[in-house]
């Protein structure tokens, strides 16, 4: 059982911080494809069209019938462990400081062998576990005896991830799960789990906001700074969330270059993880108002309040990205569905998250080399005050609350919470130009 992760002493100031180093990340085009899929927290591997052989590691083409025809499908993960080996020794910067690492070979119930990054709760193989029985040597030693009854197979369950590189790697885990599974000290290297980590919320004031709060304090957050652009008014639901231990209200209006600046001064060198929820959203397209007021209110915050958070709070939470257990891990970043295709009721609110969502992959990119991950989630239309009109299903505050969590702690990249996001996906991938035209319709 992993033994649960004790909250870390306060750090020796005096020490120099830790400098990242990143595990080996170089990927071929073919091999992304894993990668792509972990992002959004599935485990996919190449299946031939033709004869349907499973195939790992990547390929173009099949190693069965050489048939490019090769689909990346979602795997189960099912699988025994054949072995295990304990690294006590690696040539690897990013591996060198975080010995002993143990990797195991699992043989998958759909065909291939594949090498994982193994979790602690998992039980070491016996020395001829992976064999078939008519391969075992014969010691004289009738069935049935302890020997061949620790023989047992050990069952595994592979996982997809993405590691600080933001490379996919696999994992083994256990079959079941058990309690503090996630304070592993490997996975705990993968993911960005709020336990015991110090979170900026941008904004305390709307339901979304108050939901996250409740979610983070719930797993296990250290401390939970939440924004309010004015401190003045008295907002429903605000003295629920500051009553909680964790948490602690503080000045935050990203309108206000100097107001972002000052609290960066403050907090900016304790941060590990930046949730950016503050967002303006009228439901107005081109003709439906005149001038340009209102859509500069939604650029104001959703794109030019996002690039002045990331310009005062980028640099400091890089800089501490290997900094112990509780290190500096992600950047958060609510969009909204509407990023990737506009919807015309809404349109200069999806023009401010397109623009979002473009500077989100720039600070992605940024990020990347000092393991930050930044997490993209784009939910469909939130059951709040500016979705009034629109018919279900939406996306409760609650709900979507939990897919950001759920995304730190599983290493996700890019999320779609609700049943309109999830279908409007698979619209946008199947062709973005039919899209347009049905959104246009009226959706
Ligand atoms: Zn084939």
């Amino acid at each position: 059982m992993t033994m649960p992760l004790m909250k870390p002493r306060r750090k020796n100031p005096v020490l120099r911080t830790r400098q990242m180093n990143l595990p080996p990340w170089a990927r071929g085009r073919t091999a992304l494809g894993m990668t792509a899929a972990a992002a959004e927290g599935r485990f996919e591997l190449q299946v031939c069209q033709r004869c349907q052989a499973v195939q790992y590691p990547p390929r173009d083409a099949c190693h069965r019938c050489l048939s490019p025809q090769l689909k990346w499908t979602t795997q189960t993960g099912a699988g025994e462990l054949l072995s295990e080996t304990v690294l006590h020794h690696s040539n690897d910067p990013f591996y060198r400081e975080r010995l002993p690492w143990r990797l195991g070979l699992v043989r998958l119930d759909v065909g291939p062998t594949v090498i994982v990054h193994l979790h602690g709760d998992v039980p070491s193989p016996s020395p001829h576990s992976g064999m078939p029985q008519n391969a075992l040597p014969a010691a004289g030693k009738p069935a049935g005896t302890p020997a061949s009854a620790n023989r047992q197979p050990v069952r595994v369950h592979v996982g997809a991830r993405l590691d600080r590189a933001g490379a996919a790697v696999l994992i083994g885990f256990p079959p079941e799960e058990s309690e503090h599974m996630a304070d592993d000290k490997m996975l705990r290297e993968m993911t960005s789990d709020p336990k015991f980590r110090k979170i900026l919320v941008t904004d305390g004031k709307t339901e979304v906001g108050q939901a996250l709060v409740k979610a983070l304090v719930k797993s296990g957050a250290d401390i939970v700074w939440v924004g309010h652009a004015e401190p003045w008014k008295k907002l429903g639901g605000l003295e629920d969330i500051s009553a909680l231990k964790p948490v602690t209200m503080v000045p935050l209006d990203l309108t206000n270059g100097r107001s972002v600046t000052e609290l960066a001064g403050e907090i900016g060198g304790k941060v590990d993880i930046v949730i950016n929820n503050a967002e303006v959203h009228r439901a107005f397209g081109i003709a439906a108002r005149r001038g340009t007021d209102v859509a500069k209110a939604e650029m104001d915050i959703n794109y030019f309040g996002f690039l002045r958070l990331a310009q005062e709070f980028g640099p400091a939470l890089k800089g501490r990205s290997a900094d112990g257990v509780t290190h500096a891990a992600a950047w958060v970043n609510l969009l909204s569905i509407y990023a990737l295709s506009n919807y015309p009721p809404h349109g200069t609110f999806s023009a401010s998250k397109a623009a979002a969502h473009s500077l989100a992959q720039c600070l992605r990119a940024e990020m990347r080399p000092t393991g930050i991950r930044v997490i993209n989630v784009f939910p469909g239309p939130i059951d709040d005050e500016w979705n009034q009109n629109l018919p279900p299903p939406k996306v409760t505050p609650g709900a979507l609350a939990s897919a950001i969590v759920r995304a730190l702690k599983e290493g996700i990249e890019d999320v779609y919470p609700g049943d309109v996001a999830q279908e409007w996906i698979e619209r946008w991938r199947d062709n973005p130009k039919v899209l347009e035209r049905e959104l246009a319709a009226g959706g």
